[in-house]
């Protein structure tokens, strides 16, 4: 049953990444999302068949097929990268998360699933424009916290919702102190956006939401250095910190337990 689940919603993200491509392009000029795809450029109407993710880049070699303007090899990446995030996602729910309940299974699955397709669309826009528009954040944070609650409901694991609520204020106010230390360096966008990963972090425990939160760092430090050694970035450049943050999230959720139970004996805690 599981390679199914996950090949089905392996295709589920595809057509979601295909959607994410479109957020990506119009929130931040404050666009309509309602479907009407049209090349950017010579404005024709893409048709049903040049629509298929992936499939319809590689068809039309990347070009739109009235004007040949090339289409950006970003879109394929992030339905591709939607795809796989989301049958990594189905994968993680039922082989780590093990849910007794076909029910709450679903809720945690649509939960993270919606982390990592508005995660894919913050971190292209926060990329393109160095913003991490309310527009998508904030709907995330009410739509996370609505699934963990109902899943909770479901499975009677109210502690987990209360680590999740906690996860959230922790987070947030920890970026939110960080805003107000080093005015320039995090952004408002970047607090609220620690709300949403506090909340898919705190639900996991507290090893996920320390090692989560710290990642962010230590990947966001590893690209500034390497930005700053290619001569890319100056000491005085902006970069943006949402797609590290979001990187930070996922490495707490992977392997959030056992890279805290790493640390802890390295240490000499016993956990
Ligand atoms: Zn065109």
């Amino acid at each position: 049953m599981t390679p199914v689940l996950v090949v089905f919603a392996g295709l589920l993200g595809l057509v979601i990444g295909s959607f994410l491509n479109v957020v990506v392009a119009r929130v931040p000029v404050g666009a309509s999302l309602l479907p009407d795809s049209r090349c950017p450029r010579c404005e024709a109407a893409i048709r049903p068949w040049q629509n298929v993710p992936v499939v319809s880049w590689i068809a039309l070699r990347g070009r739109c097929a009235a004007c040949r303007e090339p289409i950006s090899r970003r879109y394929p990446l992030v339905e591709l990268g939607t795809g796989l995030a989301f049958a990594g996602v189905a994968a993680w729910v039922l082989l780590a998360l093990r849910p007794e309940n076909i029910v709450a299974g679903i809720l945690l699955f649509a939960a993270y699933a919606w982390f990592a397709a508005a995660g894919i669309a913050l971190a292209a826009i926060d990329l393109d424009t160095r913003r991490l528009p309310d527009a998508v954040v904030l709907p995330s944070l009410a739509v996370i916290a609505i699934l963990l609650a109902a899943a909770a409901l479901v499975d009677g694991d109210l502690a987990a919702l209360l680590r999740a609520a906690l996860g959230a204020v922790a987070l947030f106010f920890f970026y939110f102190l960080l805003s107000v230390v080093r005015p320039g360096g995090m952004g408002g966008g970047d607090v609220k956006l620690a709300a949403v990963v506090g909340l898919v972090l705190g639900w996991l425990g507290a090893g996920p939401l320390v090692v989560g939160a710290f990642a962010a760092f230590v990947v966001g430090g590893i690209v500034g250095i390497v930005l700053l050694a290619r001569g890319s970035a100056g000491r005085r450049t902006a970069i943006p910190f949402g797609p590290w943050m979001l990187l930070g999230a996922w490495i707490g959720i992977v392997a959030g337990d056992p890279l805290a139970a790493w640390y802890l004996r390295l240490i000499g805690v016993d956990a």
